[in-house]
């Protein structure tokens, strides 16, 4: 039966975060987080600010027209795309070394977030489907999931889907509503469904993928109950997944380093004192 890891050093304290001597930036992957409109762009900051931390070699916020003058203004190591329409949409789906992608913090519900999502999966690239990226899927779950199965390769999972208790009811009703599963359970049968990795986020999360393999992590904090924490998870999984993780262990490796990141912090934490804390994360793991 297929293998259950809690806590287990080696799945979650081997990240893919140490640069190769003479490596390239793009060596370590060009990250892309989607943001959304004027009013929450902070969200893919936050995420944005994760992955560059988390190690990935490049990271660029896709932002539309009404938010790029709030990135410009707080962006410096991070770059910023505007986006426009589809055309624009297909000319960074062109580059090849765009390889992970972020959608859903702060980003709105509805079609954009469908299309988007749907596109990453079709061009073969790796996507953490977040917040607002989830929900956009409530009404069609199928749809996405029959996107992340035709897009799995040898690879594994194409998507890695994070939701927290109440988007993954979004998600799944069924699993869970259904008492006779445990958190465990539930997760792996939602990963198999899917054909994503699940990340079922709280103060234990559960991470497990379509093959049935599962782990739970339980380190962190209960100052991680706190606004934006969660797009933070997603910046760093994407980190992992633009190094070259593969999904599952992106995401384990992910979840362990946010929890960590906050250990690190202490009390008082809010969103934007993770990424600060990841420096002291990867030296503890170096
Ligand atoms: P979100 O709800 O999307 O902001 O995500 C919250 C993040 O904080 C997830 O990574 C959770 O696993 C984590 N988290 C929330 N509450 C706790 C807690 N009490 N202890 C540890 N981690 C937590
Ligand atoms: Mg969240």
């Amino acid at each position: 039966s297929p293998q259950v890891f809690a806590n287990a050093p080696g799945l979650f304290r081997n990240p893919a975060t140490s640069p190769r001597d003479a490596g390239h930036k793009y060596d370590r992957g060009h990250a892309v987080v989607f943001s959304g409109g004027m009013a929450r762009t902070g969200a893919a900051r936050l995420a944005a600010m994760a992955a560059l931390r988390g190690g990935a070699g490049l990271v660029t916020v896709y932002a539309p027209g009404s938010a790029l003058m709030a990135h410009a203004a707080h962006l410096t190591a991070i770059m910023l795309e505007r986006c426009n329409d589809a055309a624009d949409f297909d000319a960074l789906l062109c580059d090849a070394r765009t390889n992970a992608f972020v959608l859903g913090p702060g980003f709105g519900i509805g079609e954009d977030a469908r299309r988007y999502a749907s596109a990453v999966l079709a061009a073969g690239r790796r996507l953490v489907l977040d917040a607002d990226g989830i929900t956009s899927f409530q009404d069609e779950p199928e749809t996405l999931f029959a996107a992340a199965k035709a897009a799995t390769s040898d690879d594994g999972a194409p998507l890695v889907l994070t939701p927290h208790a109440g988007e993954f009811k979004r998600l799944f009703p069924d699993l869970a509503g259904d008492a006779t599963l445990s958190k465990l359970e539930r997760t792996r049968s939602a990963a198999r469904r899917a054909g994503a990795v699940v990340v079922l986020k709280g103060r234990d999360t559960v991470i497990a993928a379509p093959d049935g393999r599962a782990a739970i992590n339980s380190n962190g904090t209960p100052w991680l109950a706190t606004a934006g924490s969660g797009d933070v998870l997603s910046g760093i999984v994407a980190a992992q997944l633009a190094q070259g993780a593969p999904s599952f262990e992106a995401a384990c490796a992910g979840v362990w380093m946010h929890g960590r990141a906050a250990e690190h912090f202490g009390s008082g934490l809010i969103a934007e004192d993770l990424a600060p804390m990841l420096p002291q994360v990867h030296t503890e793991l170096a």
